[in-house]
């Protein structure tokens, strides 16, 4: 396949990688028909799917794929989420670009990206080397320098670099890890899967002093969280 540099994003976004006009058109397609007609509606979180090169985030033989309605392999038996999950998760943060925020599960580091454009720092934790250093390259080669990442357990937060505006979480835990109620800052919101490994629930916890009210946004089914305070085993 014929690639090429093209940059996606003019002067708005902290994006700048290797894209195609159809990729691009894809792309908007993907969020028009699974984001957008499904009541995303915060046009940042529109346009940061419309910039951030999806496809550059799956090795190259599922390329083809990565515009599609689902999640694909990214090695380990690990997963990039589904487009519209990313959306949701990160609409429900409620990021107006002034915020810190930290990530559990970087994985391939689709979200990291899109969670750049969004906030104004973002902290990533990935568990699994190989995962965590092919996503650390990525995001350098599309200009993500300014995320932090590192390899640690993520149940157990980032609690140097907290309290953290938002905590978005990529892999479910059967309840909500409690040193992530504590690094989200007063006000913050905390969007995480929790449930059993094959059906869970999407929520979005808002802190208020000591009160955590919960919300749920939607069913899903995420890896498992595997740590002190998730999973003993990823299988
Ligand atoms: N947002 C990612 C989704 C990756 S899947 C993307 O868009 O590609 C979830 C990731 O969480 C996996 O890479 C898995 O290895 C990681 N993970 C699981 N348990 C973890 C833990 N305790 N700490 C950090 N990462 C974890």
């Amino acid at each position: 396949m014929l690639k090429f540099p093209f940059h996606t994003n003019g002067r708005e976004g902290k994006c700048n990688g290797e894209d195609s006009p159809s990729f691009a058109r894809e792309r908007n397609r993907m969020v028009d028909e699974q984001v957008a007609a499904r009541g995303i509606a915060d046009p940042r979180v529109l346009d940061a799917m419309r910039r951030v090169p999806r496809h550059l985030f799956v090795e190259e033989a599922l390329q083809s794929r990565a515009y599609g309605d689902h999640p694909l392999p990214i090695g380990e038996g690990q997963t990039i989420s589904q487009p519209f999950i990313v959306a949701l998760t990160c609409q429900a943060l409620a990021l107006n670009g002034a915020e810190r925020v930290l990530e559990i599960g970087t994985g391939s580091g689709y979200q990291t990206a899109i969670l750049a454009e969004l906030a104004e720092k973002v902290y990533s934790i990935e568990r699994l080397n190989s995962l965590a250093s092919a996503a650390r390259a990525r995001l350098d080669r599309l200009g993500y320098h300014d995320v932090a990442c590192r390899i640690s357990d993520g149940s157990l937060g980032w609690s140097s670099e907290a309290p953290f505006d938002g905590i978005a979480v990529a892999a479910s835990a059967p309840e909500i890890p409690p040193p992530l109620k504590d690094q989200v800052g007063e006000g913050g919101r905390l969007v995480l899967p929790v449930g059993d490994p094959e059906d869970q629930v999407l929520l979005r916890v808002t802190r208020t002093g000591d009160l955590y009210e919960s919300v749920t946004l939607s069913p899903c089914v995420f890896v498992r969280l595997v740590g002190r305070h998730g999973w003993t085993s990823g299988d």
